[in-house]
């Protein structure tokens, strides 16, 4: 099952939205503003620069060339199992989160190219299940890897993500195993993996594989970490910082290399795989 074979996709979505509310109101200053003009500004408020959320597809559009989108994720569906049951089953809990998202699972895995420099890029959809780490979501995440190495091209990651998805117990934290592994096969055939970091980047995926680039770049009002603020606070009885787990905190403590602007996002990606590319002529 491919749901996005190629720009088509895209349009048709724009066209959903199209018909949906015109005017969105600004959580951080007040202010009613036009959607489309949010829209076209990257998602940030065009009054006070604030960040809205964004989806994985508008992502993925604001940081790859026009019309250089293929999917490459595997025909893949999460199964479930433990059988498990929370408030519903999980199964229902991903027909739902399919339905919300458009997208087969929490990860969109494309071919593409970001200034010219082909990439192979996955984008984490936090709408579906918090974009929780499942079998699924390790298996695309290898599979991106593995199509970088047979493309000969840098492999990129945006993540937002919640960390390891419960419903699949053990079997979410296993992916560690494979993303490492197959990670360090890229390392070895020498291409470079640039890990993006936007809001929120924790728990099992921030461990997993977030934290493995070559490069670390963290979009600005990122949260890094990987428990949660009140466990670890009970945990260590201590105060903790009060920018503890932000993007500037994990800065300063060395634990990624760059912050950068939503709008500044794209270009930094650009020079940094140029700065790889220059390095292997
Ligand atoms: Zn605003």
């Amino acid at each position: 099952m491919t749901i996005f074979k190629d720009k088509q996709y895209f349009r048709v979505n724009l066209e959903k939205e199209a018909d949906e509310a015109l005017w969105l109101r600004c959580k951080s200053c007040g202010e009613l503003v036009f959607k489309k003009r949010v829209r076209e500004n990257n998602n940030i408020c065009p009054n006070c620069g604030e960040y809205f959320f964004l989806t994985a597809r508008e992502r993925i559009e604001s940081l790859i060339d026009e019309e250089s989108f293929e999917d490459v994720s595997k025909p893949i569906v999460a199964d479930d199992p433990l059988g498990f049951q929370d408030e519903k089953p999980y199964p229902q809990r991903l027909e739902e989160a399919q339905e919300k998202t458009g997208l087969p699972s929490a990860i969109i895995l494309a071919s593409a190219s970001i200034s010219k420099i082909p990439v192979v890029i996955g984008v984490m959809e936090f709408q579906f299940i918090g974009g929780s780490m499942g079998s699924v979501m390790g298996e695309q995440i290898c599979h991106g890897m593995e199509e970088a190495i047979e493309r000969r091209c840098p492999f990129v990651l945006v993540s937002s993500s919640g960390g390891a998805r419960m419903q699949e117990g053990a079997f979410a934290l296993l992916q560690m195993v494979k993303t490492t592994a197959v990670r360090a096969r890229l390392a070895k055939e020498r291409l470079p993996f640039i890990s993006v970091m936007t809001y929120p980047t924790t728990g099992g995926v921030q461990a997993s594989i977030a934290s493995l680039g070559d490069i670390i770049i963290a979009e600005k009002g990122a949260m890094i970490g990987f428990a949660g603020r009140r466990v670890i606070k009970e945990t260590i009885a201590e105060e903790l910082p009060k920018n503890f787990q932000t993007e500037a905190f994990a800065l300063e403590h060395g634990m990624i290399d760059r912050v950068a602007r939503r709008e500044e996002l794209r270009s930094e990606l650009a020079a940094v795989l140029g700065f790889f590319q220059e390095g292997t002529r």
